[in-house]
């Protein structure tokens, strides 16, 4: 049985059709630049996407892993709002062993970018080397960011995502499905044909929670 936190196995990291309207769904507006899925639920369903590490625009775009799945992205809101970063931020300071690690976490996003680059075929992104996401390699300046990095990564490599992911687990656990009326699945998926997002459209999502998509109905029919 794939363990769905750990880095998806090659041929499901490919969006399906059914996945980019799943993730519109998921944060209630279309997605665009979706290379990859390195993260899904044990139904299937992502959790986290990757971004194409240049945009079809050609912006250059460093927030490769994206939490999409609305009930994680409210259970990290709810540690965020905790005060959950500030506690980490006093422990990267306080504990050279987790500062360490922490560091190896950014070379590692570092390092996953790049082959998410490669493997897309977009190649090497310059204006962003040695630039990652989230606070890091010193700070924590988003918990999505970190908890979508362990979730992409798998255990063991962000030592502070990994601790985000333990400390949602009265919300979320791996081995359970959680996607039932986590969003809207009646009616049409936002569409990727409008034109409201021009180049502005994608950066929007840089290091911002995901908006929670509370289903109207809990009737609904699951897909
Ligand atoms: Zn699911």
């Amino acid at each position: 049985m794939e363990h769905n936190t750990a880095a998806a196995r090659d041929e499901s990291r490919q969006p399906s059709a059914h996945d980019l309207e799943v993730l519109s769904r998921q944060l209630g507006r279309p997605v665009r630049d979706v290379v990859e899925i390195p993260a899904r639920c044990i139904c299937g369903n992502p959790l986290v996407a990757a971004t194409a590490p240049r945009l079809s625009n050609g912006t250059p775009f460093p927030t490769t892993f994206y939490l999409t799945h609305p009930v994680i992205t409210s259970a990290v809101s709810r540690l965020e709002a905790a005060g959950v970063m500030n506690e980490m931020n006093d422990q990267l300071a306080a504990d050279e062993d987790l500062s360490a690690a922490y560091r190896s976490a950014h070379d590692a996003y570092l390092a996953a970018r790049n082959a998410i680059g490669e493997r897309s075929g977009i190649g090497a992104v310059p204006e962003i080397d040695g630039i990652s996401a989230g606070g890091m390699p010193t700070r924590v300046k988003c918990l999505h960011v970190l908890v979508g990095h362990s979730l992409a990564a798998g255990p063991g490599v962000n030592p502070l995502g990994d601790e985000g992911l333990d400390r949602i687990k009265e919300w979320w656990t791996a081995d359970k499905c959680y996607c039932e009326g986590a969003w809207d699945t009646a009616g049409e998926a936002p569409s990727r044909d409008l034109s409201r997002h021009g180049p502005q459209g994608l950066p929007d999502i840089v290091g911002r929670p995901a908006p929670v998509r509370k289903s109207a109905a809990t009737a609904e029919a699951p897909e």
